[in-house]
């Protein structure tokens, strides 16, 4: 069958056998059109129907996830877990506990991590998990409860050659505790390697939590390079205020760079003297608080209600943009106001923020743009030197994990650059992050048969 016509009947049979799952669809549509020039290449893909198979999950679990509430009542929550590749290795890929979690959502982030997982050359397959549950405004008992329910049912699925779940939105280090404590009680096993984003003195690793976000800078870093540039002296803009965009920030501003605005959901905050990165976690960590209370207690700083952080960039030149937070939240305006402000380089610390549209406007005006497969990918790298260090019951230093990161980040940023030359598009990070990726699961595919 001609490529383009087998790209475009998967994609058709995507939508059918999909409905509603729209963005499900929108990760596989942007893979999609990465592939015409791998397909004519080697058609080897398209005679094993490679497409078909790794748009079709493994397995998907939806599960009840019952609990009691602090008034005594019952809540009912949904529960997932979708299994979607293991050519390269174990699922592996975090949960999320959010409201707007849906099926399909989990599909778009086990699409997008299978790929994501093949760059980083390591070995983990690709895999998502989650819940509608609500984390703000619960109490911590209630949270353990939650999470105990969650691991009632989700530990008969996974384990450490298994599948491997980790962090999200709304699933830090205090709900890892709880489903780890759970999975523990459960199985009567100490098994570390069966999650990742643990404390550090009960298995976990040094640097996971500072990973995605620092990772995403070594990336943006090297894309800079490319062009004679570096962190020092620009103005940035990083959307979020949680764990990626928190790390993100920090390691800018070790660089020399300075940030100049961050959001939650409620708002924004501009900050023209450059985030304090101890007052946010103090508010958003610690505190648990809103955005708008770092605006009241920081001299100079102004509160932004109901705006995305992109707005800033009406009045303020910024040079990079991390857009850190959830999907779809950098649309065509704000990719606009970005390109008129100046912007040089935007690097997704999040999973698909930017909106097809944004994409190609940002990409058509020249500036270097860093999908999150690529710039995203410090944190499930780091997860699996954390399975590494928990197969070996060994503990490393900080700096030493640092570096491995950032050796990791460095070979991402090579095999995005090298691929894409290879294809002829130089500079093209959406394309070579996608072939390289394809090509490796691809490969292995191949490798393992019909299964
Ligand atoms: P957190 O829960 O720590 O933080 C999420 C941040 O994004 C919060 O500031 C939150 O605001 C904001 N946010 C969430 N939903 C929305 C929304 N609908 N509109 C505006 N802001 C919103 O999550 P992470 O930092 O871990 O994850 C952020 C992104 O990075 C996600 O796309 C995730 O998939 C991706 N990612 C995370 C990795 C990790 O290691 N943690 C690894 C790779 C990717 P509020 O507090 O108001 O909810």
């Amino acid at each position: 069958m001609a490529v383009n016509g087998a790209i475009s009947e998967t994609y058709a049979s995507v939508l059918a056998r999909n409905p509603g799952e729209t963005e499900f669809h929108q990760a596989v549509n942007e893979v999609f059109e990465s592939l015409d020039r791998v397909l004519e290449k080697h058609p080897r893909y398209v005679d094993a129907s490679i497409l078909e198979r790794i748009c079709e999950p493994e397995r998907q679990i939806i599960f009840r996830v019952p609990w009691v509430d602090d008034r005594g009542r019952v809540q009912i929550n949904r529960g997932f877990r979708v299994q979607f590749n293991s050519a390269l290795g174990p699922y592996k890929g975090g949960l999320r506990f959010h409201p707007s979690v849906l099926l399909g959502t989990v599909k778009f982030l086990g699409f997008e991590q299978i790929f994501k997982n093949a760059l980083t050359g390591l070995p983990i397959g690709g895999g998502k998990g989650g819940s509608d549950f609500d984390p703000k405004g619960k109490s911590d008992a209630e949270i353990m409860r939650f999470c105990q329910s969650f691991m009632t049912e989700l530990h008969r699925h996974i384990g450490e050659y298994t599948d491997v779940p980790a962090g999200d939105i709304g699933v830090g280090g205090r709900e890892i505790g709880y489903l780890f404590g759970q999975y523990k009680r459960i199985t009567n096993s100490y098994e570390s390697g069966v999650l990742t984003g643990k404390g550090i003195t009960w298995g976990g690793s040094l640097v996971r939590t500072e990973a995605t976000g620092y990772g995403a800078v070594f990336f943006t870093q090297h894309m800079l390079e490319s062009r004679g540039l570096a962190f020092d002296g620009l103005d940035v803009l990083v959307s979020g205020s949680g764990n990626v965009a928190t790390y993100a920030i920090e390691k800018i501003h070790a660089l020399g760079g300075r940030v100049v605005g961050a959001s939650d959901s409620g708002g924004s905050v501009y900050d023209p003297a450059g985030i304090d990165v101890a007052l946010l976690q103090d508010v958003k960590e610690v505190r648990r608080a809103r955005i708008d209370a770092y605006a009241a207690e920081r001299d100079g700083a102004t509160y932004l209600p109901g705006l995305p952080v992109w707005e800033i960039a009406r009045e303020h030149n910024v040079q990079v943009a991390l857009p850190s937070a959830t999907q779809n939240e950098l649309d065509e305006s704000h990719a606009k106001l970005l390109i008129d402000a100046g912007v040089v380089a935007v690097a997704e610390g999040a999973n698909m923020p930017t909106t097809p549209g944004a994409t190609r406007l940002l990409r058509e005006a020249g500036v270097l743009f860093a999908p999150g497969k690529a710039a995203n990918a410090g944190g499930v790298a780091t997860s699996a030197l954390e399975m590494q260090q928990n197969a070996s019951r060994d503990s490393w230093g900080a700096d030493y994990t640092e570096a491995r990161l950032a050796e990791i980040m460095q070979g991402i940023h090579e095999r995005c650059a090298e691929t894409a030359d290879e294809y002829g598009v130089p500079g093209d990070y959406v394309l070579g992050a996608n072939i390289a990726g394809f090509t490796r699961v691809a490969d292995a595919m191949l490798a393992l048969g019909v299964i």
